[in-house]
């Protein structure tokens, strides 16, 4: 049996026990509302997203890291310099200091830069 029939025969049962008599018309109407009612309930309804303390710490120490950064004093929180070449053309050429990312960044760091882009 489907969800709407099933719904139907609910509310058909329940209207009659009320005395109500509704056309076929009307309560097809009616099921088809209530089994819409239903599943859009299902969908808004979803629980909070719970973080755990652990997450929670680990998060607040990136951000307070990244919230620390200081712009790379080579290129200017640029990340590279622009370098013509010839007349007409020009490239970006990736900051060797910070390794592209635009903060300065400890001696140790710069090899991680490089590979994830912190
Ligand atoms: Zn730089």
């Amino acid at each position: 049996m489907k969800k709407l029939d099933h719904v139907k025969d609910i509310l058909q049962e329940t209207l009659e026990d009320l005395g109500i008599f509704l056309s076929e018309d009307s309560l097809n109407t009616l099921a088809d509302n209530a089994v819409l009612a239903a599943e859009s309930f299902d969908a808004h309804s979803t629980a909070p997203v719970a973080y755990n303390d652990t997450e929670l710490r680990e998060l607040k120490g990136k951000v307070e890291q990244l919230e620390e950064r200081k712009p790379c004093r080579r290129c200017a929180g640029a990340g590279g310099y622009r370098v013509n070449v010839g007349n007409s053309h020009s490239s970006v050429q990736e900051c060797f200091e910070c390794g592209g990312t635009g903060y300065a960044l400890e001696y140790s760091n710069r090899f991680t830069a490089r590979l994830g882009r912190i």
